[in-house]
């Protein structure tokens, strides 16, 4: 198996225009709610919102990709970004990394999360050779992650307001360590909400470093309509740029996100193409 770790478009700036990657959207459900997303939408972890993906079974998505790499052999990377969480989907996305992994052992796997039940998994993603997964960490402190997440759903029971944030940080600080004692490059994604946490940003990113993140990618907030934040300005670009600046005295920056959607596939920042388009649709008849 040669999975060459350099060849991710995401983590590696060099590679972006060279290789691919294609997001099977295998993830429908969400276990938290985060004030900036409206579920008509993907997520927002990873995916800018807009129009909504199709939904794909593991075996539908085996198939899709099969048919992907024909169009599309630059593809080095299969991800799972949503369009909810994948550990909210577990038995999906874990099935579909499972069959992916056994017809492309050359593949990279990654995975993008809130971190929230992704700590079950890490031995077997480790067993898969998931090599890259993204946590988006938008506070450490539950006071500021009260004001960002509405409610949490962690084995059948409702959180609440600063409850809810605690048990969403802690597991997800806790999952960033076992991520890394587990030799998985690890990349965190931090929302800049104007108002909200902007100036915890930095706080966040020092304590990301210290457990071990390998890199940081602060992404501008995108306003979405029908939500509890859908008053909030987006932040402007000098204020992206200045908490970027700052964040790099602790961890390197990813700074050509494209806000890929779940079912982004191609050079990051391309639309996706017609043929490919039809190809999804047809592997979710
Ligand atoms: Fe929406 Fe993603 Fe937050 Fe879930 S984790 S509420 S899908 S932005
Ligand atoms: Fe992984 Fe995110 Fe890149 Fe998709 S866009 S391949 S989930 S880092």
């Amino acid at each position: 198996m040669q999975l060459k770790l350099e060849n991710h478009p995401c983590f590696n700036d060099s590679a972006r225009h060279k290789f691919g990657r294609i997001h099977l959207p295998v993830a429908p459900k969400c276990n938290i709610q985060c004030n900036y997303c409206n579920r008509k939408f993907d997520c927002m972890n990873e995916n800018r919102p807009g129009v909504s993906s199709r939904l794909l079974s593991p075996g539908q998505a085996l198939h899709y990709l099969k048919q992907a790499v024909l169009l599309s052999p630059n593809i080095s990377v299969v991800g799972i970004a949503g369009p909810g969480d994948p550990f909210a989907n577990s038995e999906e996305t874990m099935e579909t990394l499972r069959l992916v992994r056994k017809e492309f052992p050359e593949m990279l796997l990654c995975v993008a999360t809130n971190g929230l039940n992704l700590m079950p998994f890490i031995p077997e993603l480790k067993e898969l050779e998931v090599s890259h997964v993204t946590i988006t960490i938008n506070a450490i402190d539950p006071a500021i992650g009260a004001e960002i997440y509405a409610w949490v759903r962690h084995e059948k029971r409702m959180h609440r307001d600063i409850e809810a944030a605690e048990l969403l940080i802690g597991n997800q600080l806790a999952a960033l360590s076992a991520l890394k004692a587990a030799g998985i490059t690890a990349k965190v994604n931090t929302i800049i909400i104007p108002g909200v946490n902007d100036r915890h940003v930095l706080a966040v990113a020092e304590k990301v470093s210290e457990l071990g993140a390998d890199i940081l990618n602060c992404l501008p907030y995108y306003n979405t309509k029908e939500t509890v934040f859908e008053n909030i300005e987006e932040p402007p670009a000098d204020m992206v740029a200045d908490i970027q600046k700052a964040t790099s005295a602790f961890l390197p920056q990813m700074k050509h996100c494209a806000r890929c959607r779940a079912d982004a596939v191609g050079i990051i920042g391309e639309m996706n193409s017609e043929a490919m388009t039809e190809k999804l649709h047809e592997a979710a008849r």
